[in-house]
């Protein structure tokens, strides 16, 4: 008797999506691969998309193909697919063309869109950006032509990054936060020092404790904002940076579980059989506070996503979880890794810092002194995986403490 190809399906041609289809593509070389993107472009690497609004880079130089987690083998990538409903009682999926398309196994993997606040008016002009997608960065950039002055509205990563591949292009970028400091997610206050430094360097005009209530536009688009103080700056682009929440919509009469994102267990399957979650969609767990997280990273999509693959084709694979708070990028050529636990003001946490003009390091401990639970590195990251592997593992840090407090741990203790 033939035995019957798998279908899978996969919604989302990104970090996850792609890892998954790589590992299903291992795994099973005979079932059906398929990934559906809204998306007019092949995959391509996500982060980099602020180098192509600076003119640094090319489309041709960010693809995955060839790099990451995609190798294109046997694999069909549909462009130009939205899925508009997911029918989990008869196994297919409908897209905006119209056609369905059935599965036997399903991945959701469709990422996050921007928050746009509502209490901000005038977003829908021309010339306001939010930066997710390859075609904004292409818009943005366009814009970038004429334009002389953009405002950014939020501080953190990646509004940031894409500030600082506006000041790169030559225009004057004022970025605007409400909270005392930028990235306020990543780190505290005291912590950013060499990060500002290096921003204002750049050129970057900041200013805190601000927000905006509406932005100003005519028939050539954004002309301005007025800010909560009535103070008007004139401007002729915005990008907004307010966040992200992950892309569910679509799932609305599914059946299938969402609270904050897709719910899944520790094998990625969601609550509905042959259902499975990954990145910035699925809601995974933090190993060190036990609680329920959405990450909005690309390795840990890409993990994510490898170990959906492994599941979908029934190798059980379980996901180790991850920080609620880990990156490893960098932000006006500054590269930083923040992880687990860095917030430490009014805690009892152990903390040690050591701080020279060129680099930053934050450590901290439980309260007892004996696990690692946080790190940040700011200017040199290096052996920074280490320390992610002692916070990640949960060890005991009782003989290694003070080569980790004097940044003496090497791969070799791991050896003995
Ligand atoms: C500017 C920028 C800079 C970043 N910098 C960093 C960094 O330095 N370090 C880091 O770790 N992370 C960074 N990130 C975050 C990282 O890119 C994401 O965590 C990662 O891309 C998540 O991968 P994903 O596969 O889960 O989802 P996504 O990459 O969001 O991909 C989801 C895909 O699904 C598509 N899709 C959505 N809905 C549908 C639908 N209904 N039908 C069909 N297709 C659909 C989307 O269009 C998209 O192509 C950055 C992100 C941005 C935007």
């Amino acid at each position: 008797m033939a035995v019957k190809q798998m279908q899978y399906l996969i919604i989302g041609a990104s970090a996850a999506g792609m890892a998954a289809a790589e590992a299903i593509r291992k795994l099973d070389s005979e079932g059906s691969v398929t990934v559906l993107s809204d998306e007019q472009d092949m995959p391509y690497f996500r982060p980099m998309i602020p180098f192509v609004i600076s003119g640094k880079k090319k489309f041709s130089e960010i693809m995955l193909i060839g790099q990451g987690p995609y190798q294109g083998a046997n694999i069909d990538v549909r462009l130009n697919s939205r899925v508009e409903t997911v029918n989990t009682a008869d196994q297919k999926v409908s897209v905006k063309s119209g056609e369905e398309l059935p599965y036997d196994k399903l991945l959701i993997a469709t990422g996050s869109v921007p928050n746009i606040p509502s209490d901000i008016g005038g977003v829908e002009a021309e010339g306001v950006f939010v930066l997710r997608t390859i075609a904004d960065a292409r818009a943005m950039a366009r814009r970038a032509e004429t334009a002389g002055h953009a405002v950014m509205l939020g501080g953190g990563l990646l509004n940031l990054k894409a500030a600082f591949a506006l000041l790169e292009r030559g225009l004057d970028v004022t970025l605007i936060v409400k909270s005392p400091e930028i990235l306020s997610r990543l780190m505290e206050p005291d912590d950013t020092v060499l990060i500002r430094n290096a921003l204002n360097k750049a050129g970057l005009k900041l200013m805190t404790g601000s927000s905006v209530t509406r932005i100003l536009s005519d028939s050539t688009g954004v002309i301005g904002v007025l800010l909560d103080n009535g103070g008007e700056i004139p401007c002729q682009m915005v990008c907004i940076g307010k966040g992200i929440r992950a892309n569910v919509e679509f799932l609305d009469k599914s059946g299938i579980l969402v609270d904050q994102g897709v719910v899944v267990d520790k094998f990625t399957c969601s609550n509905i059989q042959n259902v499975f979650a990954a990145g910035d969609v699925a809601v995974t767990f933090d190993p060190i506070t036990g609680q329920r997280i959405v990450t909005g990273l690309w390795t840990n999509a890409a993990e994510m996503g490898s170990c959906a693959g492994r599941n979908m084709v029934g190798r059980p694979s379980a996901y180790s979880g991850t920080f609620g708070i880990l990156n490893a990028t960098q932000v006006a050529d500054e590269p930083f890794v923040s992880m687990g636990i860095v917030h430490t003001k009014g805690t009892d946490y152990e903390t040690h810092i050591a701080a020279t003009p060129k680099a930053y390091r934050k450590l901290v401990f439980t309260p007892d002194g004996t696990r690692l639970i946080g790190a940040l590195f700011i200017g040199d990251i290096s052996r920074a995986g280490l320390y992610r592997y002692i916070i990640r593992e949960r060890m005991s840090v009782k003989d290694i403490k003070s080569d980790i407090v004097n940044h003496r741990l090497h791969y070799g203790y791991f050896l003995r």
